[in-house]
């Protein structure tokens, strides 16, 4: 959703969207980084309830994001549900501050987000994606103490004993052992 800010005044004007389960995919591409992160797609529907309004020369977006992603595990590469629940204020500034407003901007910066903006218009698309990786953790895992994939045979621990596991040690330090008890 385009919105151009010549539109936006004081009074902040309000959007709501419902992203559909298809909205990830279709739109993947428009930013390199998000091959490094493992988003499979939304599971259900992604609500998006947004207000835009001018503040001087910036603008402020407040915005509130409901719904679930499919993400891959880290750990075992297995898809899982997250669910997001994400509140955030984003002030869009047109250019980086004077040196005499940089006091100010450290202390606004501590209470909400920055974000530079050079066109007269916002893809509120955009911004909506990027709060969807900073809602992710650092690490992505299925659950607290995933088990993983064995380093050996490819198994997934959560679901399976394979059969490394009994003799996990060194090979070089199972030979040893072999000589000791003859
Ligand atoms: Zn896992
Ligand atoms: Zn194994």
């Amino acid at each position: 959703m385009i919105i151009d800010l010549q539109s936006i005044s004081r009074s902040p004007r309000h959007f709501n969207f419902e992203y559909q389960s298809d909205w990830w995919r279709k739109n993947e591409g428009a930013v390199q980084v998000q091959n490094l992160v493992q988003v499979q797609d939304l599971e259900g529907p992604l609500i998006a309830k947004i207000s835009v309004s001018r503040e001087g020369k910036n603008y402020l977006v407040i915005g509130r994001l409901t719904g679930k992603l499919r993400l891959v595990c880290d750990r075992c590469l297995e898809t899982y549900t997250f669910s997001v629940n994400r509140d955030f204020r984003l002030s869009l500034w047109r250019s980086v501050p004077p040196e005499s407003a940089r006091d100010e901007t450290e202390l606004k910066k501590d209470e909400l987000a920055v974000g530079f903006i050079a066109a007269e218009k916002i893809d509120l698309d955009d911004i909506i994606r990027e709060q969807i990786y900073l809602s992710l953790p650092m690490k992505l895992l299925c659950k607290n103490g995933c088990a993983g994939l064995c380093a050996r045979c490819g198994a997934n621990q959560n679901m399976e004993t394979c059969k490394c596991s009994g003799n996990s040690g060194h090979p070089a330090f199972l030979k040893l052992k072999e000589l000791k008890t003859e």
